[in-house]
């Protein structure tokens, strides 16, 4: 067995007991990047030259990547987009400075959809990445770099972001792990905002316990971030034998005569069986407004803060410039012309669209309302229910190139993913088992804060399934 196979705990288990050093890990992680990168290209910028100087801590020596919009002091840092140019953030954004201080190695910055927009990692400036498992098709996106590398086995866990669906749903094109925490949980702070009152960052691995060991470093109070948690950081490790007898985990009513394709209806019947078997109580809750205004609420509101968020892109203060422009207006039409893709200007776009004077309360404040109702519906469902049981896609990974002439079937796909956004909630992408090649993955949801409980239930499910096996990165 090759270093790079270990998953995260294991890898620190060994490190302790002084079976293997920091440099045998980083260098088996390297070697196997060389070997797939090819077929994968999940890095936009690789930072692995030489390993660095030993640092102690909790994660010594372990090697990760970042989805490139979370920003590393000195290292380019461009949210797959051209407009950055090689921009070097000044600071590290709080995830990351927490992970270094434990002794984090970073291995380099990873691919994503430009600015997080997109569920393919189709949209990036810097060309798309390739599902490990078959590298014909897309690994889902925004974080599909993120959630590529842990999959090929390049690091044992990786952090990514979550606006509607980023993390989960890569996770489970590519069979890892994805865990979005509640909004707040995380520091946002250097994490290059989209939507910024649905973004959260998240950590991807290939078991529950990593999971749960990068929850415990992340999940810290950061008075940089406004919207963070205060007090003390919950407990993610505490449970060793977790359990969900008698806990009460819900179907959706309205989900049930929505079309799945076969291997995710049959992930769910297996799951169901699981569930009951551990002793939980499977019931059913309605949430009428999630299931047929969700999608429109949340694009309504991504699309709003995104063009604001977006507006200090101006050739100015970032990035991408021109020097030889005939005054400023000029200068920011080709600045922002040559320097976003085209799914990020449609985006501003609608967003300038949405929230102009004349159409603001028709539309922005529209949907503010309606978050606010989605809300209260997921109040209300778990004052019925412990969790929530559902899919996190309609269908497995499509082709790498693939369009579809219905544009919006792409931004209904994100129906399970986008609702728990809305509302702030926690939820947990994790693996079944698979479909052929295809790894295939579900979603368990909780109430806000409920993070370490959705992990543990988690935990319980990984032991029936087991953990999935690294893919093969288009190496034969
Ligand atoms: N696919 C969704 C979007 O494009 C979610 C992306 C994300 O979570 N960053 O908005």
């Amino acid at each position: 067995m090759e270093l790079y196979e270990l998953d995260l705990y294991h890898l620190m288990k060994g490190l302790e007991e002084k079976k293997f050093s920091p440099s045998e890990i980083f260098t088996s992680c390297k070697k196997r990047i060389d070997a797939c990168e090819q077929n994968i290209h999940a890095f936009i910028t690789r930072t692995d030259d030489a390993m660095p100087e030993h640092k102690e801590g909790k994660l010594a020596g372990i090697p990760t990547v970042l989805k490139d919009n979370l920003c590393t002091k000195g290292i380019r840092t461009t949210a797959a987009s051209k407009i950055l140019g090689n921009w070097r953030p000044p600071y590290d954004a709080t995830a990351w400075k927490y992970l270094h201080e434990a002794g984090a190695v970073l291995m380099g910055k990873v691919n994503m959809d430009e600015f997080a927009m997109g569920n393919t990692c189709g949209n990036s400036a810097f060309g798309p990445t390739h599902n490990p498992n078959d590298i014909t098709r897309v690994p889902g996106g925004s974080s599909g770099g993120s959630a590529a590398a842990v999959s090929a086995g390049y690091v044992p866990f990786a952090l990514g972001s979550d606006t509607g669906g980023s993390i989960r749903q890569p996770a489970s094109y590519c069979g890892v792990y994805g865990f979005k925490p509640t909004y707040g949980m995380v520091s946002r702070y250097g994490l290059i905002s989209y939507g910024s009152s649905l973004d959260q960052i998240g950590p991807f691995a290939r078991t529950v316990r990593d999971l749960q060991i990068i929850m415990s470093v992340i999940g810290q109070y950061d008075p940089m971030d406004s919207s963070c948690f205060r007090g003390k950081a919950p407990d993610f490790t505490s449970n060793d034998n977790p359990s969900i007898k008698g806990k009460r985990i819900a179907l959706v009513k309205e989900f049930q005569s929505f079309t799945l394709d076969a291997p995710i209806a049959e992930a769910m019947t297996r799951t169901r069986k699981i569930l009951e078997d551990e002793g939980a109580i499977i019931v059913e809750v309605s949430l009428p407004v999630v299931a047929r205004y969700a999608v429109a609420c949340y694009y309504a509101l991504a699309m709003s803060e995104a063009h604001t968020n977006l507006e200090r892109y101006d050739g100015v203060r970032y990035g991408y410039t021109v020097t030889d422009a005939a005054g400023v207006k000029e200068m920011f039409e080709r600045v922002r012309s040559y320097g976003f893709g085209a799914e990020v200007k449609s985006r501003i776009i609608a967003g300038t669209c949405l929230t102009e004077p004349a159409r603001c309360d028709e539309y922005y404040v529209a949907a503010t309302k309606v978050r606010t109702l989605i809300a209260q519906e997921f109040s209300r469902a778990f004052g019925e229910c412990d969790f929530i049981l559902q899919p996190v896609t309609p269908s497995l990974p499509g082709k790498i190139g693939e369009v579809d002439d219905d544009e919006m079937k792409g931004y209904e796909t994100d129906l399970y993913t986008l609702p728990v956004n809305l509302a702030g909630l926690p939820g947990l992408s994790f693996f079944t088992g698979y479909a052929g090649d295809m790894p295939v993955g579900l979603q368990l949801i909780g109430p806000r804060w409920s993070d370490p409980e959705i992990l543990n239930a988690g935990a319980v499910i990984e032991r029936h399934t087991g953990s999935p096996k690294i893919a093969n990165g288009g190496v034969k």
